[in-house]
């Protein structure tokens, strides 16, 4: 009597839930698994470096374009007036919701170490001309495979959905630059204004076949600011000629830390780090400059204005202090900005539970926020269009339990090591996007 009950009930849930039935999904992922693992392999032999990603996004639009979508390339102008290679595919299928399912396509300047018989032996050039090797560390080509067998199964399965989905291949996310490249050149005026944003990023210490889901903010913005202190040089004997920077930079230095340790909330976390410290030629000169490099990262704007206005008074407090005039106080840039990356609490519900009914509850696991960052947020347009950004599994499950039996993690996205699982990481992606996207489009 249990078992006709519980068939019976499951599909009566079936229309409600507006979703392909699991079985047939993963079916047909499974058919599409050895195009998908060549798209991959291919992906993965040729990175391109943000902003070059020319070849990169033509495979992209091409795929698009056969599957039936219709395509515009080069979308995107940057601040300095260069154009971008973002792709927008567009597939309409009668009246409702408009949902863009968004792919980063740049890769890194890392040189591949991994020892993969299919590692990336590219090498490039870095915008001041280092010769670099060039390596998809951060798992780009897992998210676009991943991203065109969603495009495929959309396109197969046009009797279950209603509305318009937006495919976009964006550039330039590793130097945050290429989603509001896209924004910039009219995204939402030239191409349909989407009612959700929904993407996903490659993890290596999620097991693939699991996806992370989190509501609020999952990562932070990240600001970088540098600070030139200018001082008056001198001998390295008569420190009483000069105004010292390097004594004004290691004080700042010190005293910056107050502001994420007394000024903000510890309950609305922030990072202030100094990276680079650069000053002086020789041992016995004062020199007359010091130049730092920091970033800043928290997950709301109001920490974010205290951490940008505390290291503002921090830089000048020192100069002041040091009886510094007002016309040699610090120069104080900001030449890169990204917002936080915030889940919309409903839309993320309802991403939960697709993905749920689709691999499984235990396969979706809930995830806490990182300090890293991310560009996608642009394409809220200010946080006024829901979106839900989610991690895609890519560890290896079994060498993840036993690296994390012995203490340890296995190396994640960024590092030259970085080796996604990538067959299941890619077939999870599609099964889990594709429902979502079902879900949304009714
Ligand atoms: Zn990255
Ligand atoms: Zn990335």
């Amino acid at each position: 009597m249990r078992l006709p009950s519980l068939v019976l009930l499951a599909t009566l849930a079936l229309p409600a839930m507006a979703q392909i039935p699991p079985d047939t999904l993963r079916r047909e992922v499974d058919a599409q698994m050895p195009a998908l693992e060549k798209t991959y392999l291919a992906l993965h032999a040729a990175p391109e470096l943000s902003r070059q990603e020319e070849k990169t996004s033509a495979f992209v639009a091409g795929e698009l374009k056969r599957l039936g979508y219709d395509v515009t390339d080069h979308v995107g102008k940057y601040a300095d007036g260069a154009s971008a290679f973002g792709v927008v595919g567009l597939l309409k299928n009668g009246a409702g919701p408009t949902v863009l399912i968004r792919t980063d396509m740049d890769a890194l300047p890392v040189t591949e170490e991994t020892g993969l018989v299919y590692a990336s032996k590219v090498r490039g050039k870095t915008p001041q001309g280092d010769d670099v090797g060039v390596m998809h560390a951060c798992g780009h080509d897992v998210h676009m495979s991943a991203f065109l067998g969603v495009a495929a199964e959309l396109a197969q399965h046009k009797k279950d959905w209603h509305g318009t989905v937006m495919m976009v291949g964006q550039p330039a996310e590793e130097v945050i630059q290429g989603a509001k490249a896209m924004m910039d050149d009219g995204l939402y005026t030239r191409f349909p204004r989407p009612n959700y944003v929904v993407g996903m990023h490659d993890f290596g210490n999620i097991p693939a076949g699991s996806v992370g889901i989190s509501s609020g903010p999952m990562m932070a913005s990240a600001d970088s600011v540098t600070i030139v202190f200018h001082g008056a040089g001198a001998h390295g004997s008569q420190p009483q000629n000069s105004k010292d920077p390097i004594y004004m930079g290691a004080e700042f230095i010190n005293l910056v830390q107050g502001v994420v340790s007394r000024q903000i909330s510890p309950q609305s976390p922030g990072v202030i780090t100094v990276g680079t410290f650069h000053a002086g030629t020789k041992n016995n000169i004062i020199p007359p400059e010091a130049t730092l490099g920091l970033t800043i990262r928290s997950y709301d704007e109001a920490t974010r204005q205290k951490l940008l206005d505390g290291i503002r008074n921090a830089a000048n407090g020192v100069a002041v202090a040091y009886g510094l005039p007002a016309d040699k106080m610090p120069t104080i840039t900001h030449p890169e900005a990204t917002e936080p990356t915030v889940n919309d609490a409903a839309l993320t519900e309802r991403v939960r539970k697709a993905a749920a009914a689709a691999l499984g509850a235990d396969k979706v696991l809930t995830q806490a926020a990182v300090m890293g960052s991310e560009d996608v947020g642009y394409l809220t347009d200010g946080y006024k269009i829901p979106m839900t950004f989610f991690r895609l599994g890519a560890g290896e499950p079994v060498s993840l339990a036993s690296a994390a039996k012995a203490g340890k993690t296995l190396p994640d996205i960024h590092s030259p090591l970085f080796a996604p699982d990538y067959k299941p990481a890619i077939e999870t992606g599609v099964v889990a996007m594709t429902a979502v996207a079902v879900s949304l489009l009714q």
